[in-house]
């Protein structure tokens, strides 16, 4: 087929399903998702499995039921997110995408942050998306189109307070899919991070029930008063939602989408 005098190459049986499934144009992915077994993690996961991608689901308790197959690991270890990647290799024989998605949120001011809740969450929220695209890079070179695509937060654009731990991590991670897009350009690398607002997952639902206990109000005015208060748009996003952002990232439209936040926050950044 020709688009614009550019001929795009015939796509296999596979990408066709995954075509079908993304409701675009086909890639063919062999896929580490991190953080697999809930939330957005899951969705990704569900998501690239229906397209007929080979997923590596990765988690510390992964769902034996997948979607994806399940691999145990500690992210927030060098060992684990080596692991990860050289089960990925030996399964598949090769790797076109990571999703760097696995993460936790704590709260707390400042002066009584934790230490090493400050150590695991930057551990896990950065150290593990480094860690993935080191050891996977090799393998992302070879593939002729590596993406990777880390699932970071509005909070990597803005601060809230009592969360010093989580916004540094998400800060982080915008810097690092940065320099990735800068060294990854010559060998068909791309690098994005996805910046959503509030995501309807366990990790949102623990804040609003814990929310509504220590201001001793409903969760329902937790949600709309609290959790929702940034959101231009007054409703939580669909782990579907930040699924169909990754397939597109991903997809033969995402290709030009390279060392830049991608931007789903129901207009909390518009401020
Ligand atoms: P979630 O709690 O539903 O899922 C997180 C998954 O990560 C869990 O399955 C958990 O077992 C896994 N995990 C935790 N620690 C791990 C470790 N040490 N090693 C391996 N796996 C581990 O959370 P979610 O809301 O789906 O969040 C996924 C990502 O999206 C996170 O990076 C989060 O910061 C980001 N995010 C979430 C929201 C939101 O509102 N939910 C918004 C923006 C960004």
């Amino acid at each position: 087929m020709a688009v614009l005098g550019v001929t795009l190459p015939k796509a296999s049986a596979r990408n066709e399903r995954l075509a079908s499934a993304l409701g675009s144009r086909p890639v063919s992915t062999r896929a580490i998702v991190t953080g697999a077994a809930s939330g957005i993690g899951r969705a990704v996961a569900a998501a690239l499995v229906d397209g007929g991608a080979q997923v590596l689901a990765v988690d510390l308790q992964p769902d034996p039921d997948g979607p994806g197959a399940p691999f145990a690991a500690d992210l927030t270890t060098r060992d684990g997110n080596r692991a990860a990647v050289e089960r990925a290799l030996e399964a598949f024989g090769g790797l076109d995408t990571i999703v760097a998605n696995a993460g936790f949120q704590h709260v707390a001011p400042v002066a009584e942050f934790d230490e090493d809740r400050w150590d695991a969450l930057l551990a896990l929220l950065l150290t593990s998306p480094f860690l993935l695209a080191r050891y996977g890079w090799g393998a992302l070179a070879a593939s002729g189109d590596g993406r990777f695509v880390a699932i970071a937060s509005a909070h990597g654009l803005v601060a809230s307070p009592f969360k010093a731990g989580y916004v540094a991590a998400k800060h982080g991670v915008l810097g690092l899919v940065k320099t990735l897009a800068l060294e990854g350009a010559e060998q068909g690398i791309s690098a994005t991070a996805i910046c959503p607002g509030f995501v309807r997952t366990p990790l949102v639902e623990g804040q609003i029930a814990d929310q509504a206990q220590a201001h001793g109000i409903s969760e329902d005015e937790v949600l709309e008063r609290v959790i929702l208060a940034p959101h231009a748009l007054k409703r939580l996003i669909e782990p579907a939602e930040v699924a169909a952002a990754v397939l597109f990232l991903l997809g033969p439209g995402g290709s030009a989408f390279t060392g830049a936040p991608f931007v789903m926050d129901a207009g909390w950044t518009a401020r």
